[in-house]
This record gives C-alpha cells, structure tokens and sequence, in this order.
C-alpha cells in the first residue's frame, strides 16, 4: 500500500500508534462515535500509558479524532476558543498516542499518552491537571510543578475559563 502524504508525516514523527490509519480507516473509526449526543464533542479522559496516572480531561468532535489518528499526536477541540487545539502548539508539551479505547457508550475516548516537551499536561505546569486536593474543607495543593507557564509567553493560558 502507498503510504499518503500525512501518513508519511506521522511515519516520521516517531508516533507510537501500531498501526497507521487510512484517512477512510479514521473516518470509519470516527463513525463509531456519537458526537452528536452531547452537541458534536465527547469527552476524552488522557492518561499516562507507563503509569496509568490520569493526566486531563478533554473533548475532541469529530474532526479533532480524525486528526489524532491520522497524526498519532493529541488533536482536542477548545470549547473556550470554539477550535481544534493541537496540544503542545504552544508550549511544546504535546502528546504521542500510544492507545485509543472508546466506551462501552461510545460516547467517551480514553487516550494513553506519552507527554512530551516539559512533561506537563496542565496549562498551569503540572503534570496532571488534577495537582490539587479536596481535604479538610479545602483545596490543597499537593503536588509539584514541573514548569513555571510563563517561560511559554504572557498570554499562555489565560485564554477565558476553561483555560483549555
Ligand atoms: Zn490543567
């Protein structure tokens, strides 16, 4: 089989994914999901593929899952920016895909990633977005950054809540 243009690209991006999508394969994938239960997006829950630590919540709608395919790189759709967001455009912290599952609904993803870049899949540079505990009737901060955001610019992750 002739590899296309993109598959080429991901081919040396060094993805993890096994087996490379067609742009019919991803699209066929894509049918498998309902978008349109929740407005056109899903929620997508990201976890690290070596530790299994739950690293963010997201959304992806159809065009952003097709990308993530195709390219083996994290594509989510920003609510708050109304627009494919490409994770790690910005800050280099993007994510190789390493395994999709798909719920028994089929109305939610499961990414298993390697974060790369600064290894901090939190816009406010933690490694999980979920750095933060409800204890005591407050919350706590109980982990340690691993990137202060503003090496990434002045207007990194200020974008109107949510920040993502
Ligand atoms: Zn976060």
């Amino acid at each position: 089989m002739i590899l296309s243009d993109s598959q080429k690209e991901f081919a040396g991006a060094g993805g993890r994914l096994t087996r490379m999508e067609t742009q019919s394969a991803s699209q066929q994938a894509a049918s498998q999901i309902d978008f349109e239960k929740s407005g056109g997006v899903v929620p997508v829950v990201t976890q690290d593929h070596q530790s299994g630590r739950l690293l963010m919540v997201a959304y992806m709608n159809r065009e952003a899952f097709e990308e993530t395919l195709k390219t083996g790189h994290a594509c989510y759709f920003s609510r708050s920016r109304n627009r494919l967001w490409r994770k790690g455009e910005e800050s280099g912290n993007y994510q190789t895909v390493h395994e999709i599952r798909i719920d028994c609904d089929n109305d939610t993803i499961l990414l298993s990633v390697e974060q790369h870049g600064d290894r901090a899949a939190c816009h406010e540079g933690y490694e999980s977005c979920f750095f933060r505990v409800w204890r005591d009737g407050a919350l706590h901060i109980v982990d340690t950054r691993r990137v202060d955001p503003a090496k990434y610019g002045p207007g990194y992750g200020h974008q109107p809540k949510p920040a993502h």
